[in-house]
């Protein structure tokens, strides 16, 4: 197997409407590092950057299934609002963490009821296609250290 690398790029990423979600590309951030293999960024971008040099651009959409997945409509339910003691006011877009069987998760309030609160479990990107405009700027070996760890230093 090739020595992974780590590889720097600067990014920005937009929805399907065009509106811009994030992006590295702003004052007083670094170029986003990862490395190869360990699965740091999203499965889709990291193929697409397979084997590119420091000064390449490129643009490359991401579909769900090489994102972060597809919708699951069961992670969206109801629970009690009682579940929410001690929260003052709960609106939607609120975001909670909440002990799930599958440990931690970030949950969002999708709506709020009288009695209970639409909750979704959801990766907020799940189901969207991602579009990245992508620059490597730097490559490099990666050092044992950061193949231990399993991400870039
Ligand atoms: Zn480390």
């Amino acid at each position: 197997m090739a020595q992974p690398r780590v590889v720097s790029i600067h990014y920005t990423l937009t929805n399907d409407q065009g509106e811009e979600l994030d992006s590295s590309r702003v004052e007083g951030r670094e170029p986003l590092s990862y490395l190869e293999g360990a699965q740091n960024i999203v499965v889709g971008l990291e193929s697409a950057l397979n084997e590119k040099v420091a000064g390449e651009a490129m643009k490359v959409s991401v579909a769900p299934a090489e994102a972060y997945g597809e919708k699951n409509d069961e992670l969206v339910q109801p629970v009690p609002l009682s579940a929410f003691e001690g929260v003052e006011s709960i609106e939607p877009g609120m975001q909670f963490q909440a002990e799930t069987p599958n440990g931690p998760q970030v949950v969002r309030v999708i709506e709020v009821g009288d009695e209970t609160v639409t909750i979704d479990a959801n990766h907020p990107l799940a189901g969207e296609t991602l579009h990245f405009d992508v620059e490597v700027v730097e490559v490099r070996d990666a050092t044992d250290e950061e193949q231990e760890h399993g991400h870039a230093h």
